[in-house]
């Protein structure tokens, strides 16, 4: 589904990724675990093509690198920014229907029955666990083939990263979207996903099965 491959990207003169390689297939779901800093966001925003970027991207079969943004959504990927990019002072379903046709919207409601209940009210009445599940219906409204989910999980009660998590391993399971998750909360990264990458100051340290990285914790993030 995606190919990443020497995968360079800049701010500025700064090379924030270093050359990464990356695979996700069809109906996988894949983590990227990192630090603070360490260019998750930025791998994320260099797919899509945001941030100055070098090095093969192939999508579905097809190499984006040239491709704008809006050419790659197009395709078939869809992002769940960090901090959510929300329009607070608008209901639920018109945040949704800004993304995608009102067709949509039952895939997104049952998936989410809380927003169907809720689809009038204001996102910025709206606890933080529900205002995430609208950032992710709302990536959902582009019908995509690949989801990238940017932390989550951040400032969510455990019982709620619970409920979130849930949600993904349907996306992946029920929709089947391939998911790349970018993630600090290692527990919840790999509740949902069965490969993932250890990203430390923009390049890959080691990548493997959720079984043989189970010790990841200890050497990357009680440090
Ligand atoms: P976090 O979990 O803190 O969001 P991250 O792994 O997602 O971290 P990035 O946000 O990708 O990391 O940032 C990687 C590096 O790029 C950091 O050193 C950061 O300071 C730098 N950086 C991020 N955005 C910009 C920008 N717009 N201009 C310049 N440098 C930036």
């Amino acid at each position: 589904m995606l190919k990443v491959k020497g995968l360079k990207a800049y701010y500025d003169e700064a090379e924030i990724l270093r050359g990464i390689d990356l695979e996700i297939e069809k109906g996988e779901a894949v983590a990227v675990l990192g630090p603070n800093g360490a260019g998750k966001t930025t791998l994320i925003r260099a797919i899509c093509g945001l941030v100055r970027s070098e090095g093969e991207i192939v999508f579905d079969g097809r190499k984006i690198n040239g491709l704008k943004t809006h050419e790659r959504i197009r395709l078939g990927m869809a992002v769940c920014p960090e901090g959510r990019r929300l329009f607070p002072n608008l209901t639920v379903e018109d945040n949704l229907l800004l993304a995608g046709d009102a067709d949509e919207l039952e895939t997104v409601y049952s998936l989410f029955p809380r927003l169907k209940e809720r689809r009038k009210q204001l996102v910025k009445t709206m606890s933080g666990g529900e205002q995430q599940m609208v950032a992710i219906g709302r990536a959902l409204m582009l019908k995509p083939k690949l989801l990238m989910l940017d932390e989550p999980s951040i400032g969510l009660a455990p019982i709620v990263v619970d409920a979130i998590g849930e949600a993904i391993s349907k996306i992946r399971d029920e929709m089947d979207i391939s998911i790349l998750i970018v993630e600090q909360n290692i527990h919840l990264a790999f509740r949902i996903s069965q490969r993932a990458y250890v990203l430390v100051k923009g390049e890959i340290v080691k990548e493997g099965g959720i079984e043989e990285l189970h010790d990841l914790e200890k050497q990357y993030f009680e440090a």
